[in-house]
């Protein structure tokens, strides 16, 4: 038998309950159901007596014999089946209303069962619906497991007999005539981390004979599927290396320097100047630039973008911008233009609401190299822009944006470009590790000097009339503020009239014309969207009305306050984001988290979270843990998360060792020398690797 043979292939089961195994838990092979492990053990030798059940809804194991099987006709096409169950101190009543028939073949009177299930009380008396049972000579016989695997089943399952005591069989017998399993960590490896065998391991996860074999079985395990996660990555990794040439920027030129002497509004802190140091490394040598860099809100990402296409522009190559909205987009457009006012150099902004003549224009001058700074949305990756000579790529992100469509870049250009990837917001190390395992990563972890953090306050409905009061306070002040609603996907409806309610609650308390507002919301066409926070940015309006579209990006020094509505809906991370759109002037800023009268126990701890800190990577750890990976804005489209066992939340550290011991692997033996098995893991991850345009 071979991992890859089909599930028919194992003892005990035939092509009717593969198709079940296939339909319900997506087990195809041998291996896939090698890898279908317990989500928890029952302790066999803490066996229960009836006398002493209590009703806690626990999984107990109980030993009796079977009498009164009975089945009763509850309808056209239904009947219930029901027997007794004594085991000498009491009895318990067994029910099934589903595979009666099968039941019914082979429950015996007389005869001593193990069965096992949840309790329940049922008119005045004990009852066990769709229990396991087994009879208990055959179940000795078995020999003496000390823990027997729990299988997640579902009811198709177990009417087709695969409840989870026919799973166990079936993995017992496969497990025992697996004689060698081949494993994927080396040798050395293994045995530094004192990891078990890949075949004790499996064994040991279905069967354990004792918690302390249990646990190696895991470590192992976990280890395993990090340390394969990150082998993909930067096996990927080393072969582009190999394979993508890329621009060497040899010089420090004209441009950089001059705008470094010239230009530069303020001193870099020291964070930039380490990052864009890391970054100059990496562009002469040849190789392919992939950097993740990560700063939070506020930190200067924008700046050490700039600088780092000034290099590339000093070097002969055309830079490109992408941002994940056109407002975003602009703005950067807008910063840009600024900073290099005087500077000769060509920056163009290419979005969808340009007009067609507009576009063609900017093209084509982008194909002829006249263009040496172009900016625009993530669509320039789809759009059919050419370029003379790209030589860097930056990508400001908002959702994961993954590595083939990275790999769509290379057609941009004969030579890769080199890629700088921004976060939004911070994400956790682990995190980063695991999503971006295949890019360097660079983290500014210092804020430009002289920054007060944002004041933050959490209040309830109850409590309207006194924020708005302060609202008038501050815009008496001349202070501008805003007020963001939720937008959730599944009902843009539902959104827009939370919107429009919000708007006229507004407008009641704040009547025009002494109060003027700016409404922004994704529904609107581009160019009303960004009149209206034309306005707001120039101070003809004080109250700025969104949902949160202006999350990534606006830029208007003088709103001081950042009222969220319903904050209890939204990501700590984005609650962080919007919270950075204020306070960037210098001045008192605050930001108020609206949320309904009453609140679940985890969301009152988020609220608390924003409340007690502004360090964006503390938040973003506290995010994970709250919500876990699922949750996270962005991430529920990445495949990477799916973790069978180890937990991207709880093994930080073994994600970082596995993440050390590939890349040491790779350097020593990069032809992996003596590692069959994991060669044979490249083989048939073939296809992933070859993504992209790259021959
Ligand atoms: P983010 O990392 O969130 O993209 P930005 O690049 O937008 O941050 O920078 C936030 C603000 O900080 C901008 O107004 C920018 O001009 C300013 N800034 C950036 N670097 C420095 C610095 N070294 N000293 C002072 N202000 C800075
Ligand atoms: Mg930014």
């Amino acid at each position: 038998m071979q991992p890859d043979d089909a599930a028919t292939y194992l003892k005990g089961v035939g092509t009717a309950k593969a198709k079940v195994l296939a339909a319900e838990l997506d087990v195809h092979t041998v291996a896939d159901l090698l890898e279908y492990f317990p989500f928890r053990y029952i302790d066999r030798t803490q066996r229960s007596t009836i006398a002493a059940l209590s009703d806690d809804g626990d999984y107990v194991v109980l030993h009796g014999e079977v009498s009164d099987i009975r089945t009763t006709v509850t309808g056209k096409r239904s009947e219930r089946l029901t027997c007794t169950l004594n085991d000498g101190t009491g009895s318990v009543q067994l029910v099934w209303f589903a595979g009666t028939k099968w039941v019914r073949e082979k429950l015996k009177s007389g005869i001593q069962y193990v069965v096992m299930g949840k309790v329940s009380i049922f008119n005045w008396g004990w009852q066990m619906t769709h229990p396991e049972f087994e009879e208990l000579a055959k179940s000795e016989a078995n020999g003496e497991v000390p823990f027997l695997p729990v299988y997640n089943t579902t009811d198709r399952m177990k009417r087709n007999g695969l409840g989870t005591r026919a799973l166990a069989r079936i993995t017992e017998t496969m497990v025992r005539s697996l004689a060698n399993i081949p494993d994927p960590l080396p040798e050395e490896i293994r045995t530094q981390h004192q990891l078990v065998s890949r075949r004790d391991a499996l064994i040991a996860m279905h069967f354990p004979q004792s918690i302390a074999q249990l646990d190696s079985a895991r470590r192992r395990m976990k280890y395993e599927e990090l340390f394969l996660l990150q082998f993909d990555y930067q096996y990927a990794r080393m072969q582009r290396q190999h394979a993508v040439r890329s621009r060497v920027f040899s010089r420090v030129g004209e441009c950089f320097n001059r705008f470094y002497k010239e230009k530069l509004p303020f001193p870099l802190t020291g964070a930039q100047k380490r990052v864009i140091r890391e970054i100059r490394e990496d562009m002469r040598t040849g190789h392919q630039m992939n950097r993740l860099l990560q700063g939070d809100v506020g930190s200067g990402k924008t700046l050490v973008a700039l600088m780092s296409m000034l290099l590339a522009i000093d070097n002969g190559c055309q830079a490109c911008l992408m941002a994940p909205t056109e407002i975003l987009a602009s703005q950067h457009y807008a910063t840009f233009c600024r900073m290099l006012d005087g500077m000769n150099i060509r920056v163009e902004l290419l979005t969808g609401s340009l007009k067609n003549k507009e576009k063609t224009a900017i093209r084509e001058a982008t194909a002829k190299g006249e263009v040496q700074l172009l900016i625009g949305t993530h669509a320039l990756i789809e759009e059919s822009v050419a370029f003379s000579d790209l030589g860097l790529v930056v990508i400001d992100e908002q959702h994961r944006f993954g590595v083939e469509q990275r790999s769509k870049l290379w057609t941009k250009s004969t030579l890769a470009p080199h890629i700088l990837v921004m976060t939004a917001t911070p994400i956790p190390r682990t995190l980063a590790m695991t999503l971006y395992g295949d890019l360097d990563c660079s983290v500014i972890d210092e804020l430009p000097p002289g920054r007060i953090p944002v004041h933050t306050v959490h209040r309830r409905e109850a409590d309207r009339e006194r924020v708005f009061f302060f609202l008038r306070n501050e815009i008496a002040r001349g202070r501008q503020v805003y007020v963001v609603y939720p937008l959730i996907h599944e009902s843009e409806k539902t959104d827009l009239k939370n919107l429009q309610e919000g708007i006229e609650l507004m407008l009641f308390y704040f009547p025009r014309p002494q109060y003027q507002f700016s409404i922004v919301h994704g529904q609107l066409p581009p160019d009303e969207k960004a009149y209206a926070m034309e306005r707001f940015k120039r101070g003809e309006t004080n109250i700025m009305v969104a949902t949160t579209v202006i999350e990534v990006g606006v830029d208007v020094p003088n709103a001081t306050v950042m009222i969220i509505e319903n904050a209890e809906r939204f990501g700590l991370s984005q609650l962080h984001q919007l919270r950075g759109r204020v306070g960037r002037g210098g001045g008192k800023a605050y930001c108020i988290l609206m949320t309904k009268d009453t609140l679940t126990t985890t969301s009152k701890e988020r609220i608390r979270t924003m409340c007690s800190t502004t360090d964006g990577f503390k938040i973003a750890e506290a995010d994970l843990k709250l919500r876990g990976p699922g949750d996270i804005q962005g991430l529920q489209q990445s495949g990477t998360l799916n973790l069978k066992v180890a937990s991207i939340v709880d093994d930080e550290p073994i994600v970082a060792a596995a993440r050390n011991d590939v890349r040491q692997l790779l350097e020593n033996n990069p032809t992996l020398k003596g590692c069959e098995p994991l060669l044979h893991h490249i083989a048939a991850k073939h296809n992933q690797y070859m993504w992209g345009k790259i021959s």
